[in-house]
């Protein structure tokens, strides 16, 4: 029987950096392995058939997907054979490629044996990518036609189309919006530039972003996510999150900012040489590395209204807000609109929860109000705990949140008086209310689309993983 290697703890997609040379000179590039250490080595570099067999080693071991990387991996001479290997064996397969080999004749050949093509696009102003060292010696330019050229080459054999995008010093004035729009690639991954040591570090000052840069430079291409789905990755979510083996046959990570290479698979097997280095499949998921591999464009039929529901301090309204500016999507909240009711009747807003705890008809009276308003719009997110149950056509969405980390927030909130008897009390209140009003039980999971256990997430981690499931 096939393992299930998620359910035991381990990542489940291989990137394998078959190659390392490669035709461009990118400052910000870690993956020349100039650290590999070669007295780990079977030899200086694998053949063809050492390739292959290591190859099948991870296919037996039971590995789902494959992401061919280098260097360069399309100008590896085997790589052909890697792939046919792979995807007549079932796994999924991608290529991460700077696009220089991307013609009909190498799309004619592979096609059949490649589901993604990974294309790293950092800029289609050729001045900014001869500044970061992502172009060819040649005179070719990479600008707007040799991108686009190569893409609708890759649409045409109908290969799934991922754009790669490093977000570095070199291009951090530069809007996508408009290139992503008209693309329209499955999706778009955007990389806080990582500066690992030994590796690219001569050039980090020159390259390297803050994370309020890197956030900036995510968000301000709220538009290109009407087109498609962007997952984004900073430093912190890059490292360790990936299971990757190197040219010489090795699994390795990126702990504490330099590679680390654990022994050759070829000589001591999957299991043990996968043991010898750090990953965490927690990481590899909460940045969002499960994904339908295998489907098509999910923009198309993206929900119209999203609704979200938790408990107290679970984060529904920073989360609602932050979703909806990336969505372009308006936000709506029930607790803005009972402080509206509330301030009609000339209570605050203490004494009209004390009228509707009295008189659960005034609850019926704003869920009405508030889902009808909700129902006759579109492009919504709801901040709304009964939204599952009233919203038509919503995609329901329950953030978990453990006591611990609730209080903790609410106390960063300046709310000292709060203590875990208090939060039981609100928590427990909305729970009775809801089941008097209704006999509904919010909290039950099984009614959402998506449960989310928010503990160790910031509020942008939590929109990205959002955006990826839906
Ligand atoms: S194209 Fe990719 S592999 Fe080549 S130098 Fe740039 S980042 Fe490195």
């Amino acid at each position: 029987m096939k393992k299930n290697l998620l359910q035991e703890g381990i990542i489940p997609a291989i990137n394998y950096h078959l190659w390392s040379k490669c035709n461009m000179n990118c400052k910000f590039c870690f993956g020349q392995f100039k650290t590999t250490s070669h007295d780990r080595m079977l030899s200086g570099k694998m053949s063809k058939k050492e390739s292959l067999q290591l190859v099948q080693m991870l296919i037996d071991y039971g590995f789902e997907k494959i992401t061919f990387s280098g260097g360069e991996p399309t100008l590896c001479p085997w790589l052909p054979d890697l792939l046919k290997l792979s995807k007549q064996s079932g796994l999924v397969t991608c290529v991460v490629t700077n696009g220089s080999q991307i013609t009909t004749n190498w799309l004619e050949k592979n096609h059949p044996y490649l589901d993604w093509i990974a294309f790293s696009i950092d800029a289609i102003d050729s001045d900014v990518n001869i500044r970061s060292g992502r172009c060819l010696a040649s005179d070719v330019k990479q600008d707007e036609h040799y991108y686009m050229q190569r893409i609708k080459l890759i649409k045409e054999y109908d290969v799934k189309l991922k754009i790669n995008t490093v977000a570095s010093k070199y291009n951090m004035h530069v809007d996508l919006n408009d290139f992503i729009s008209r693309v329209r690639p499955h999706r778009w991954k955007v990389f806080q530039a990582l500066p690992i040591a030994n590796e690219n570090q001569a050039y980090s000052s020159e390259f390297c972003i803050s994370l309020k840069e890197f956030n900036a430079f995510k968000n301000k291409h709220h538009e290109a996510l009407k087109a498609t789905c962007i997952v984004s990755e900073s430093n912190y979510q890059m490292t360790n999150s990936y299971l990757m083996v190197n040219p010489h046959g090795c699994f390795f990570d990126n702990t504490n900012g330099k590679l680390n290479y654990g022994s050759p698979i070829l000589k001591v097997g999957v299991e043990q040489a996968m043991g010898e280095c750090l990953y965490s499949v927690k990481k590899f998921i909460q940045r969002g590395g499960i994904y339908d591999w295998k489907s098509e464009n999910k923009i198309e039929n993206r929900p119209k209204k999203i609704t979200l529901s938790g408990g107290v301090a679970s984060g529904k309204s920073t989360v609602g807000k932050i979703l909806a500016e990336r969505l372009d999507y308006s936000f709506k909240s029930i607790g803005q609109k009972t402080r509206q009711i509330a301030e009609q009747r000339g209570l605050t807003i203490l004494e009209f929860q004390q009228e509707c705890l009295n008189n659960p008809e005034l609850d019926k009276e704003i869920d009405r109000e508030f889902s009808n308003e909700c129902n006759a719009a579109t492009d919504l997110v709801i901040d709304y705990r009964l939204g599952f149950k009233f919203i038509n056509s919503s995609f329901n969405i329950y953030l978990k949140v453990s006591d611990d980390t609730a209080l903790s927030r609410l106390k960063k909130a300046n709310r000292k008086n709060e203590t875990y008897h208090t939060l039981h009390d609100r928590n427990d209140c909305f729970v009775q209310q809801f089941k008097n009003t209704y006999n509904i039980d919010f909290t039950k999971e099984d009614q959402y689309d998506l449960v989310l256990d928010v503990d160790d997430m910031a509020p942008d981690e939590i929109v990205d993983r959002i955006l990826i499931e839906m």
